[in-house]
């Protein structure tokens, strides 16, 4: 099947009791056991539940890995994943990663004696020179969170194999119908599956995609562990949001690449990232290793943060990204204000730094509106 095909198909069938061609939502927290220790396939629903299980399905085809897990949101998915570490573990990961995720790197989890170093992943050599003895885990975000920054992860699949490392990729900007990280050698992908994945701003969720019995076995036993499941409800939000990625990424990224032209000609606006653009550092790696660009864009404006902010009326100022409406947000006071101000800067997130999240508006609206804002 091709990918149109599974996100319509893959992890549903009519339900065999009724038909209903929607999967049920299986609102339970328990199932009635057969007999005495004879459970059904389900017994208890932070263990496994149906209606979950039929989005982990389909979330595993999607990314060709062999098992999906969902989650309560990305940041629990994020969690549970580094859980696979124990205490004096090393890890690498990219130094622009989604400011939530670098909370949990930079102040919560050394507290339990798990080291971090972040970095550019943009030369090998670099990367190579900050393996220790003990780095377990490389973290990867491509295109980042919120600079749009790609990291070639054929290099990173290579690496890990070489050196014995676990590799990660955070698919939640690029999403499945744009790029699958395992088809390059990486080990884990996760998800925010708040963004496009349900791609309706109605939902809060996460998700994790393994490759290997040994990994879908350690992720569930975290999972099962920990207790960061999704829940039935959100789980069917996320399903039924599948069916429309194609479409919906399709329709992202037509508007996108409309505003990140008309940003990039704009005399007031000074860089813009958008991978699809040809200025963009990494637009080879983007060739290689995506079939799209999606639907954020990022710039610098060179005017008043706050004029801007206020004179549009489509444009919502918000967090988060990859629903059907149009999101404007300033990163260092928003998504990245978890951030240290130094390692914002380090990275490259300045005050003058905007993020669109691309809706699925008529794009002359949305150049409309931000022209008000811009002039
Ligand atoms: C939003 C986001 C997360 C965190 O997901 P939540 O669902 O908000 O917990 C992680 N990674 C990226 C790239 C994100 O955009």
């Amino acid at each position: 099947m091709r990918f149109s095909t599974k996100t319509v198909h893959a992890g549903r069938k009519p339900d065999p009791y009724t038909g209903a061609i929607s999967t049920p939502i299986y609102q339970t927290s328990t199932f009635v056991f057969d007999d005495y220790n004879e459970p059904k396939e389900h017994d208890y629903s932070r263990t496994s539940n149906p209606t979950r299980s039929a989005l982990e399905d389909a979330l595993a085809v999607l990314e060709g890995g062999n098992e999906g897990f969902a989650f309560s949101s990305g940041m629990s998915a994020i969690s549970t994943t580094l859980h696979l570490l124990s205490l004096g573990d090393h890890v690498i990961a990219s130094d622009d990663i989604y400011g939530g995720t670098h909370r949990l790197f930079a102040e919560i989890l050394p507290r339990f004696g798990i080291e971090f170093t972040f970095l550019k992943l943009d030369d090998e050599e670099t990367i190579i020179n900050a393996i220790k003895p003990n780095t377990k885990l490389i973290w990867v975000e491509t295109p980042s969170n919120p600079l749009l920054n790609v990291t070639d992860l054929e290099m990173i699949g290579r690496i890990g194999k070489e050196y014995d490392i676990l590799t990660v990729a955070d698919n939640t900007f690029a999403t499945p119908y744009f790029l699958k990280p395992i088809d390059f050698g990486i080990d884990l992908v996760v998800h925010s599956t708040t963004k496009y994945l349900n791609g309706h701003s109605d939902v809060i969720g996460g998700a994790v995609i393994t490759t290997t019995k040994k990994l879908a076995e350690d992720i569930h036993f975290l999972l099962n562990g920990l207790g960061t499941n999704a829940a039935p409800f959100d789980s069917w939000l996320v399903l039924r949001g599948l069916k429309s990625l194609p479409a919906r990424m399709e329709h992202h990224q037509k508007n996108a690449i409309a505003v990140a032209e008309y940003l990039y000609d704009h005399p007031k606006v000074d860089d813009v990232f958008y991978p699809g653009l040809e200025s963009h550092p990494g637009y080879d790696i983007v060739k290689k290793q995506m079939t799209g660009y999606g639907g954020i864009v990022s710039f610098n404006l060179k005017s008043d943060v706050k004029t801007f902010l206020n004179k549009m009326d489509l444009f919502f100022l918000a967090e988060s990204l990859g629903g059907a409406d149009s999101l404007v947000e300033h990163a260092a006071t928003m998504s990245h204000a978890s951030m240290a101000p130094e390692a914002r800067l380090k990275a490259g997130i300045t005050n003058q730094l905007i993020r669109l999240s691309i809706g699925l508006e008529d794009v002359d609206d949305l150049i409309e509106d931000l022209g008000k804002g811009i002039d």
